[in-house]
């Protein structure tokens, strides 16, 4: 196959001063034989990541920088990364080389062959916490169970596009909040490259407890309404539970008149069941109108402060 191509690579940063040089080493000896370009999308880090990428960019012009004005989070910089990208396939690749770019050459191999969606595909994990695989493990199961659109599991944001799934994803309406599910929505062919996931290089995660948990209900809420339905299964639940009581207290009465109870426990149990299905039925519905009245506001998803190499 020939290599008369553009291969855009996107590299979300935040962060990550410390493994600029490594990863652009590594990354540039896997496509030193491709015509590249490499975007880092610099999320507002507060260290030295944009300074170190711009010296780059400076001895190499097909290494680009865009760079955000504060953090706007890991999907946004994705989202600006394939704005800006010009090839015909286009990766993303996390910085801090868990993901690994020496198979970068066998994806694009795949994708000579047709396919539209590589996804390198993790098959350990090693160097990752047992509560990082726990709580990922959880978030698969629970995303493909409450989702329409299956989710494939052990699949992050490392992934080659063909051109066309770029542009149909430049061309979605909706702010992007979870690519993974919108990138297997359509259908596309799909195939996978499996490699063994490392450790970070240097630095720490950025995806804590409560982010991931954010982050797997926007993924949820995003490509379901199903939790809404559950709502309302709640609701007849709890309503059946109530009849149901009240007629075993009708019978209980009738059948032993002199050994009727009257205690608070059962209403007391009763007000706090009932009213947790509530507070749960009015958090779901509050985070759908959530996401309606963020895009009716249709604010820009990120500013960019600035561009290097860009022509
Ligand atoms: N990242 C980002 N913005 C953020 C958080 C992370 O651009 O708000 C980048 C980060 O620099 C890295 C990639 O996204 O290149 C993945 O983040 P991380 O390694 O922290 O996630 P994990 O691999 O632990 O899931
Ligand atoms: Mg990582």
């Amino acid at each position: 196959m020939d290599n008369n191509f553009l291969l855009s690579v996107v590299i979300p940063v935040f962060n990550e001063q410390d493994n600029v040089k490594p990863f652009i080493d590594a990354l540039t000896l896997a496509i030193k034989k491709y015509n590249y370009e490499i975007i880092f999308v610099d999320d507002g880090s507060k260290d030295k990541t944009a300074a170190k990428v711009k010296q780059y960019a400076g001895k190499n012009n097909r290494i680009k920088l865009i760079g955000f004005y504060r953090n706007f989070g890991h999907q946004m910089a994705l989202s600006a990364g394939y704005e800006a990208s010009l090839g015909d396939a286009v990766i993303t690749i996390d910085a801090d080389l868990q993901d690994p770019p020496e198979i970068i050459p066998q994806m694009i191999e795949k994708w000579q062959n047709g396919i539209k969606v590589v996804y390198a595909k993790r098959k350990e994990r090693r160097g990752e916490s047992y509560f990082k695989l726990l709580t990922a493990s959880v978030f698969y199961q629970l995303i493909n169970m409450l989702s329409d659109t299956p989710i494939p599991m052990d699949v992050g944001d490392f992934r080659l596009l063909d051109r066309t799934v770029v542009d149909y994803l430049k061309n979605l309406k909706e702010t992007p909040s979870f690519f993974r599910g919108l990138v297997s929505w359509p259908g596309f062919p799909t195939d996978y490259i499996y490699f063994s996931r490392k450790k970070r290089l240097t630095g720490k995660t950025h995806y804590g407890f409560f982010k991931m948990i954010n982050f797997a209900l926007d993924g949820i809420m995003s490509f379901s309404v199903k939790p809404l339905r559950l709502s309302t299964y709640f609701g007849f639940l709890s309503g059946l539970t109530g009849f149901l009581g009240i007629l075993y207290k009708i019978v209980e009465r009738l059948l032993h008149p002199d050994q009727f109870t009257v205690g608070w426990t059962g209403l007391f149990t009763a007000i706090m069941f009932l009213g947790g299905i509530q507070l749960i039925t009015i958090g779901i519905i509050g985070e759908y109108i959530g996401k309606i009245y963020q895009e009716i506001q249709n604010r820009p998803r990120y500013l960019i402060k600035e561009k290097v190499n860009f022509s």
